[in-house]
């Protein structure tokens, strides 16, 4: 993982490598302190490390269209935060982030929109290369992804993707991230030595 963190590093990235969630938790609430505007995209590891309850307990404004009822207008909003907490599918080992998107709003955001941007990624998004990373998201995230969300799509059922061509298809863009993008300010990769999220 320090590895990892270095090649990363080297690419722009500010990268910290830490052995808990409470850890990584502890510096994401100490980088961004009180008063900013916070969004969130989909996120089951951002989601398991109690992030938004965190965040908001630190006098910050929350974004996420998880917790909203208009999600439409808190993916928007969400895109101008201070700062944006997201995961990522996937990690290669020769330094790239692989994510795959239904709606687009966590893709944009990791593209452009916030001023910072922080990924939170446990060990077991770590993959080879793109081609696995591809793999890994379709046969082992969308699946439970899918059954989280009620979506009828093959994979919720079998836990394989049948490259569907159903309405709630998730698996519409796709974004490899060589290099952080120069439109955010700062990018932060924080790996942590646990299995977090799908
Ligand atoms: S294309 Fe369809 S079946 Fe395949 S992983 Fe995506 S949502 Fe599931």
């Amino acid at each position: 993982m320090e590895e990892l963190a270095k090649r990363f590093s080297e690419k722009g990235f500010h990268t910290a490598v830490f052995s808990s969630g409470e850890e990584a938790v502890k510096a994401v609430l100490e980088l961004i302190g009180r008063g900013k505007t916070v969004g969130i995209g989909g996120s089951k590891t951002v989601d398991q490390l109690s992030l938004y309850d965190l965040l908001q307990a630190q006098d910050n404004r929350v974004i996420w269209h998880w917790k909203e009822k208009d999600k439409l207008k808190a993916r928007r909003e969400s895109l101008f935060s201070d700062f944006y907490l997201c995961s990522s599918n996937a990690v290669t080992r020769d330094g790239k982030l692989v994510n795959i998107d239904g709606t687009g709003n966590r893709a944009a955001a990791m593209m452009f929109g916030p001023k910072n941007l922080i990924f939170l990624v446990g060990k077991n998004k770590i993959v080879d290369d793109v081609e696995a990373g591809i793999l890994r998201i379709k046969d082992q995230a969308c699946g439970p992804n899918a059954r989280r969300q009620n979506l009828n799509v093959p994979c919720a059922f079998t836990n394989r993707c049948a490259d569907c061509h159903t309405k709630d298809r998730m698996c519409n863009l796709f974004l490899v991230h060589e290099y952080p993008s120069k439109g955010i300010e700062n990018t932060y990769l924080f790996f942590i030595d646990e299995e977090l999220g799908l």
